[in-house]
C-alpha cells in the first residue's frame, strides 16, 4: 500500500513524467500559471496498475466517478484473474464449444486479431499459455519454463483457433487448453472506451493514465499541447525526451515494465510466439503515438516483438501511427511524424538520437 501512495504521488502532477520525481517542481511551476478553479483529479488502481486521471470540467466529480466505473466495468470483462470474468470464462470453456460474450469482449477480441494480422502475429492475443508457463500472470513463482513445456504450449497459441461470431456474439477457442491474455491490448481499449465517453459528455480538455498508456482529451486549458514524457528503460527516475501532444494517446512497451532475473540473466513479459521466449529484437522500449489507443496498445507490444526494421516497414506502409525507438545498442530513434513532436533530452543518459524518413 505504502509503494502504491508514492507512486500515486509521483503521478500527481501536470505533466506524466512516469515517475520522474526531479521534475516534479518544474511540473507545479506550471501547473500555477493554470485556473485550478475546474481542475479534478483521480488515482486508482485497476487493471493491475496505477491509474490517474487530470480533467478540467465543471462537473469533473461527477465525472471522473463515471469514468472509474467504466474501468471497473470493463475490468470484470477483461480481466485473466477474475474468475467470473468473460474472458475467464471463454478460457475455461476451451474446447468445448462457443461463449456468449458482449460487444466490448468480442470486439476487443476482434481489434487484437486485426492487430496479429497486421503484424505477422507478433501481437496474439492466445498467447497466454505461454506467459502463465512463465509465471507472468499468476501469482506464483516466475521462472524459466522446461523448452519441452514451451514445445508443448507453443501450439496453443494459434490465433486462427480462436473464432469469433460478431451475429451470433459469440467466440470460442477451439482447443483444450488455449486462451486469452488482453494484457496487451486492454487498457488501450479502456483508455479509448473512458475516452469516448469523456467527450460525450462535454470534456473538452484532460489527461488519462493507465500505467503507461497515457490518452490525452483535447489540449490543456490555454491551449497548450499536453507534455508526455518517454522514460529512460534504462533509469526509470530519468527520461529521453518529451512528446508535445493532443487529442491522442501515447502507449509505451518495455521489457523493462515487468521482468525477473534467474541465473544472473533479465527475463521479461512480452513474449515472441515463434520462439516462446521474451522478445529479443534489439529493442528497449517502443512507444506509439495514434488517434487510436486500441491499436497505439496493441502495437506497440507487437512492434517490440518484432524488433526495429520490422517495425519502420509496418510504420511505412501505415498512416494511422507515429512511434518512438529505444534500442539496445543506445539510439533513440523517431520516426518523421513523431520527432515533429518529440524533444529529445539525452543529456543525463547515453542514448544517440536519430529520426527516419518515410
Ligand atoms: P504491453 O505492456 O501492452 O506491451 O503488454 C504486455 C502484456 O501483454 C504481457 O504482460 C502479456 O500479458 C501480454 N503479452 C505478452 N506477449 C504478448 C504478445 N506477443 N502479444 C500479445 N500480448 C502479449
Ligand atoms: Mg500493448
Amino acid at each position: 500500500m505504502k509503494k502504491f501512495k508514492i507512486l500515486a504521488m509521483l503521478l500527481c502532477c501536470f505533466f506524466v513524467f512516469g515517475g520522474c520525481a526531479e521534475k516534479r517542481e518544474e511540473a507545479q511551476e506550471m501547473l500555477s500559471k493554470y485556473s485550478e478553479e475546474d481542475l479534478h483529479e483521480m488515482t486508482t488502481f485497476a487493471m493491475d496498475t496505477v491509474m490517474q486521471f487530470t480533467l478540467y470540467n465543471e462537473n469533473g466529480e461527477q465525472l471522473l466517478t463515471d469514468a472509474e466505473q467504466e474501468i471497473r466495468r470493463l475490468e470484470r470483462l477483461f480481466s485473466v484473474t477474475m474468475e467470473d470474468s468473460e474472458i475467464a470464462r471463454l478460457n475455461e470453456q476451451s474446447g468445448l464449444g462457443e461463449v456468449s460474450l458482449s460487444e466490448d469482449t468480442l470486439k476487443v477480441l476482434k481489434r487484437g486479431k486485426e492487430i496479429g494480422e497486421l503484424t505477422n502475429q507478433a501481437f496474439n492475443i492466445t498467447i497466454s499459455p505461454v506467459v502463465k508457463a512463465w509465471g507472468f500472470t499468476t501469482d506464483g513463482e516466475k521462472h524459466v519454463p522446461s523448452q519441452e513445456t514451451l514445445e508443448s504450449l507453443l501450439p496453443l497459441t494459434k490465433i486462427d483457433d480462436l473464432k469469433i461470431d460478431e451475429h451470433t456474439l459469440t467466440a470460442e477457442l477451439l482447443k483444450k487448453g488455449m486462451a486469452v491474455d488482453l494484457g496487451g491490448i486492454a487498457k488501450g481499449y479502456t483508455s479509448d472506451a473512458v475516452t469516448t465517453l469523456l467527450k460525450e459528455k462535454g470534456v473538452t480538455s484532460g489527461l488519462i493514465y493507465l500505467g503507461g498508456n497515457i490518452s490525452a482529451i483535447g489540449t490543456k486549458p490555454n491551449g497548450e499541447n499536453w507534455k508526455v514524457a518517454i522514460e529512460n528503460p534504462l533509469d526509470t527516475n530519468d527520461y529521453v525526451g518529451i512528446l508535445e501532444v493532443q487529442d491522442c494517446s501515447v502507449i509505451t512497451s518495455g521489457g523493462y515494465q515487468r521482468y525477473f532475473e534467474e541465473n544472473g540473466k533479465r527475463y521479461h513479459h512480452i513474449i515472441d510466439s515463434n520462439t516462446g521466449y521474451p522478445a529479443d529484437k534489439g529493442l528497449l522500449s517502443v512507444t506509439i503515438i495514434s488517434k487510436d489507443g486500441t491499436k497505439a496498445d496493441g502495437l506497440s507490444t507487437a512492434l517490440f516483438v518484432m524488433g526495429l526494421d520490422e517495425a519502420l516497414d509496418l510504420w511505412r506502409n501505415s498512416d494511422d501511427f507515429e512511434a518512438v525507438f529505444i534500442t539496445d545498442d543506445g539510439k533513440a530513434i523517431a520516426t518523421e511524424g513523431a520527432a515533429a513532436f518529440f524533444t529529445f533530452e539525452g543529456r543525463d543518459n547515453d542514448f544517440v538520437y536519430e529520426t527516419v524518413e518515410r
